[in-house]
């Protein structure tokens, strides 16, 4: 769950308080919360004893030093963060950041020991640039993601036009992207592309989570607007354990 810049303190911690007896059995997946920075000191302690694991939005390219307002890999360590949302589409359309910042900020992630949520984002599907688009940002990542083994990343897939709009891929469109990025992951060498996560978001709720979750190349949701919701966003982790769980 990608709670973007939303949330105080009491709504998060009743969140949180919703979400882990509703999430407690859901052992064969994971469920992630993804506050916003100030918040994770907080979520941390609030999941200590929980299944609920946690991660941030964003991380610094740079190590220490002057960089004001940015936030490091290891002060994420130090906060026993375990993912990091790196590209997602309103950080490459709102803060500028190129596929050369994503790389960067993967490698960072990497070298740290946390698990990048890598995303990639589908500008134009009118105009037929789908591949194209896609083979590009999944290439910036390539030679930083493939000394990796499949545990250490995740890969999410969010066509533009989907994410906050209400509007889904349908399954079958979302399918078609998975599978074309696993198959690029793969004959481009990486030899675990089978059991690489490949995460489809944009607009998934709790309704149509169950049908985007069973095609076969896609292996869980990245989610915005519903996360901030406990029912929808266990309903959609109920999706998951039915579909992926096994
Ligand atoms: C997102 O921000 O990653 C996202 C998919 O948002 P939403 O679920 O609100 O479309």
């Amino acid at each position: 769950g990608n709670w973007k810049m939303n949330g105080r303190q009491a709504n998060n911690e009743a969140l949180l308080s919703a979400l882990k007896p509703a999430v407690a059995g859901f052992d064969t997946i994971d469920v992630a919360v993804c506050p916003p920075f100030p918040y994770l000191s907080q979520t941390a302690s609030q999941l200590a004893d929980s299944n609920i694991t946690f991660g941030a939005q964003n991380l610094s390219a740079q190590q220490d030093g002057a960089y004001t307002g940015e936030v490091s890999s290891g002060m994420l360590v130090d906060l026993k963060v375990r993912w990091v949302l790196v590209g997602h589409s309103e950080r490459r359309s709102l803060y500028g950041e190129t596929d050369e910042i994503v790389a960067a900020k993967t490698q960072v992630a990497l070298d740290a020991g946390l698990i990048p949520c890598i995303g990639e984002t589908l500008e134009e599907r009118k105009t037929g640039d789908t591949e194209v688009v896609l083979a590009r940002q999944l290439d910036a990542v390539l030679p930083v993601i493939e000394r990796h083994p499949a545990s250490a990343f995740v890969l999410a897939y969010e066509p533009v036009w989907a994410i906050g709009t209400g509007l889904t891929a349908t399954p079958e469109q979302a399918q078609a992207v998975h599978a074309f990025l696993r198959d690029r992951l793969a004959s481009s060498g990486y030899a675990a592309a089978p059991s690489v996560r490949i995460l489809y978001g944009g607009s998934v709720k709790a309704a149509n989570a169950p049908e985007l979750f069973s095609q076969p190349d896609v292996d869980g949701g990245l989610v915005g607007g519903a996360s901030l919701v406990a029912n929808e966003f266990v309903g959609i982790a109920k999706a998951a354990v039915d579909s992926l769980g096994a």
